[in-house]
């Protein structure tokens, strides 16, 4: 994936994200009128776990990494969210990040609150032994944190499959049973759900499609370029091809990237990632550096890396008349009200990316019936969940003529405070 390079690559990428949270909410605040106690209780984490976790290293030395769990808001239920590996993990991003999934869940009416976890680590320079006991080690740290009643994690950057069923297995043993629905985005044959691994791109292309429907924008002619080649980039590149016809123009990485006008293969760019690191390698087209694909004139942006890359300096750079979010928190709030002002149609990230929670809500249906359901049926849930969430958000923002991530804050953050008041919080 692109994180470090995105990072590089952004001016502003020292921005706080949870202070940015914090923002959008005031914004959303004002425009709901809500009262001080409800913002203060939405500008704050119910819960945090920090903890340090000494791993056993193949040389024998002993590391200690610093971890995270969030319960952001369960007011509406369980707190579901990704665990994310990162060398430049914070407390204040997996704190954004627990936001953003309270709004998620929210917002695609999901019975479930947001959390998030994090360790500090670089799992690039781990071996895979290392990976499995950080990844078992966690598990043991947080354990009375997390359950399937409780709070259920999910992969997110640097996390995925493997690593979510060492995960299970541990909580499992420790449990003294197998137990499956403690945590989703699974190997399918210990539970996992049909449909997962490519959900939040897929889910993203469900609203790609409305937006582009909005604009009268004719998918099969449209041009693509994706920030990030990770789960979300690479699943992205795949499937607005084979399901619309549009073509990617311009893929990139942390090492840079490479357009080309003739359309780039998803498959190929993946087998090069895959085998020389980077995409940028790609023997097609010419290179083209993070900045640049900002820039290009595509008629589709896909930012599918991490936080702030879209900000106040190049934001007014941007061609493309849609920005789908499938990172989470890629546009700063000054940007956004850049590409507000320049007519963008912005699907807001957690908008954007929801498909990968949803279909994880599916697993966990899924694991509580003992009742699994095939590709078609988890497709035809997520779209009839994104279309939905989609139309929702439009409407609001015409309603209140407020930009898209405006208008979702409004309709997620409302169904929190009316979980809060009916729970007697406020
Ligand atoms: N990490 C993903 C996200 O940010 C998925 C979370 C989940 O499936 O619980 O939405």
């Amino acid at each position: 994936m692109t994180q470090t390079a995105a990072r590089e690559a952004s001016p502003t990428a020292t921005e706080n994200p949870f202070k940015v949270v914090q923002q959008q909410i005031d914004k959303c605040a004002q425009i709901l009128k809500l009262d001080p106690q409800t913002v203060a209780i939405l500008k704050t984490p119910l819960r945090e776990l920090h903890v340090a976790i000494p791993v056993r290293m193949d040389d024998g030395t002993v590391r200690v990494f610093q971890g995270f769990r969030i319960h952001y808001n369960d007011a509406r239920g369980i707190a579901k969210g990704g665990i994310r590996f990162h060398p430049e993990e914070t407390i204040d991003t997996v704190r954004a990040l627990a936001a953003w999934m309270t709004w998620k869940c929210s917002l695609l009416d999901l019975p479930l609150g947001g959390g998030k976890g994090g360790v500090v680590c670089n799992p690039k320079e781990l071996s895979t032994g290392e990976l499995e006991r950080l990844s078992r080690a966690y598990v043991r740290s947080v354990y009375k944190f997390i359950g399937p009643d409780l709070d259920v994690p999910a992969p997110d950057v640097y996390t995925n499959p493997q690593i979510m069923a060492w995960m299970m297995d541990e909580y499992s043993v420790i449990s003294g049973k197998p137990q499956f629905g403690v945590i989703t985005g699974k190997p399918l044959c210990i539970g996992g759900s049909a449909g997962r691994g490519d959900a939040t791109a897929r889910g993203g292309m469900y609203v790609i499609r409305e937006a582009a429907r909005e604009l009268g924008i004719d998918l099969s002619q449209a041009t693509v370029a994706i920030q990030g080649y990770g789960n979300a980039g690479y699943h992205a590149a795949h499937l607005i091809k084979e399901v619309f016809g549009a073509k990617v123009v311009a893929v990139c990485d942390s090492k840079g990237g490479r357009f080309c006008k003739a359309g780039i293969d998803a498959r190929k760019a993946l087998e090069c990632k895959e085998s020389t690191g980077s995409v940028c390698q790609l023997p097609v087209g010419d290179s083209v550096s993070n900045q640049e694909l900002l820039a290009l004139d595509v008629d589709i942006l896909i930012p599918a890396a991490i936080e702030n890359v879209i900000n106040e300096r190049n934001a007014a750079k941007v061609k493309a008349k849609i920005v789908a979010e499938l990172a989470n928190g890629p546009t700063t709030p000054e940007a956004d009200e850049i590409l507000f002002n320049k007519g963008v149609h912005v699907i807001p990230d957690f908008l954007c990316n929801a498909g990968g929670v949803t279909v994880s809500y599916f697993e966990m249906v899924q694991n509580a019936s003992l009742y699994y359901w095939d590709e078609a049926e988890v497709y035809d849930k997520l779209n009839k969940r994104m279309t939905a969430a989609y139309h929702a958000v439009l409407n609001t923002s015409r309603q209140y003529k407020i930009n898209m991530r405006q208008a979702a804050y409004v309709v997620a953050v409302k169904r929190v405070v009316e979980a809060m008041k009916a729970r007697g919080w406020v």
